[in-house]
């Protein structure tokens, strides 16, 4: 037992240490330095390997200590958030540090609110405070104007979240040596009421509010398998594919790459709206973008009246035809 330990909540997918967790090595290793204590990762999964945990031991942490049940091989909130509570309440950390992922941004408040700890989300700098060992957080606040660093020095563990991709990842040294602890949790503390049902990595649709171009697919496109119409044209564009809400209902593109007032605002230098027709909800999203191409086989279309320019048509006729003269262009 460790009880003046910092801890970094690690995350795993599919039985493998997520990336983000050697960025928490980096923060926590500099934060046990400075109060001269153990660096401990918890990671909760099904019965990882010995090699797998063995890597956040070279990366840095003294300890590792592994949740392990079938019913942790995923993130699900209720399980994660008791066995996460009874550790601490056994070892009694310092400091709990997690990335602001959505596990962490989930699971973190859970697990404060019950033990009455402080937690500040999406934290930017951690330190300690030389005269008191406080951990001092550091985050933008109001709006971006200014850096707030905040401290819970009455409660423990303190607690935090911290913005992914805003530290290096910790590198792999190899010889290094550490202990490897792991607890099975009883079974109550695995009960859910939420099931796992699937899971869609949401890559291609990340890139929406950064890209310079996005292609909107709309309800137009009558099918999902239609889709792969538009990303043949964002890829000739090197841009990306967005989509109305009515084709995220319909399961066509993930919530991630909808477009609009409940989804997500963009302003690419070229908006290219194929079968969308041009909603007050969809055009919150996408109005202020430089140019606006509308595709749509409704001369009638509202979203003509927004579109710089616009192609009245077939969009199975067009889109093929734009993306071949673009590709050999
Ligand atoms: P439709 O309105 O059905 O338009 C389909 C278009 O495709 C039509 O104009 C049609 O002429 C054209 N078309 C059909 N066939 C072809 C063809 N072969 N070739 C070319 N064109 C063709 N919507 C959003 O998009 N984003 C949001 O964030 C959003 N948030 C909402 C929030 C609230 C609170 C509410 C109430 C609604 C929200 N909506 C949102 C839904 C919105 O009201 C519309 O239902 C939606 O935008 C319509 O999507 P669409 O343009 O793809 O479909």
């Amino acid at each position: 037992m460790s009880p003046k330990a910092v801890w970094i909540l690690a995350e795993q997918r599919e039985g493998k240490v997520a990336d983000v967790s050697y960025e928490l090595i980096t923060r926590g290793r500099e934060l046990a330095d400075q109060r001269g204590t153990e660096l401990c990762a918890v990671i909760l999964g099904d019965n990882l390997s010995d090699a797998e945990l063995q890597t956040l031991i070279d990366r840095g942490c003294d300890r590792v200590l592994h949740a392990s049940a079938p019913e942790l091989r995923h993130f699900l909130p209720e399980p994660y958030d008791k066995c996460l509570q009874a550790l601490i309440v056994k070892e009694q950390p310092e400091i709990l540090i997690a990335a602001a992922t959505s596990t962490g941004r989930t699971v973190m408040p859970c697990v404060a609110g019950p033990l009455r700890a402080g937690l500040t989300a999406d934290c930017t700098g951690l330190q300690i405070e030389a005269d008191t060992g406080n951990l001092l957080q550091t985050r933008p606040a109001a709006g971006g104007n200014i850096m707030a660093t905040i401290k819970t020095p009455e409660r423990r563990p303190q607690m935090a979240t911290v913005r992914p991709h805003s530290t290096r990842p910790a590198p792999s040294i190899s010889g290094r040596t550490g202990r490897i602890d792991r607890w099975q949790p009883p079974a109550d503390l695995l009960k859910s009421r939420v099931r796992r049902v699937d899971y869609t990595p949401a890559v291609e649709t990340q890139a929406i509010q950064d890209a310079d171009v996005v292609v909107a697919v709309g309800r137009g496109f009558k099918k999902g398998d239609n889709v792969e119409l538009a990303r043949k044209l964002a890829n000739v564009l090197d841009g990306a594919v967005g989509a109305s809400r009515e084709a995220v209902d319909r399961g066509w593109l993930p919530y991630p790459a909808q477009v609009g007032l409940s989804g997500k605002t963009v302003s690419p230098k070229l908006y290219i709206a194929v079968g969308v027709s041009g909603t007050v909800q969809h055009l919150a999203g996408m109005q202020t973008s430089e140019t606006i191409i509308a595709i749509n086989s409704d001369s009638e279309a509202p979203i003509f009246n927004y579109a710089e320019i616009g192609l009245c048509g077939d969009l199975f006729t067009l889109l093929p035809m734009l993306t071949a003269k673009i590709a050999a262009a």
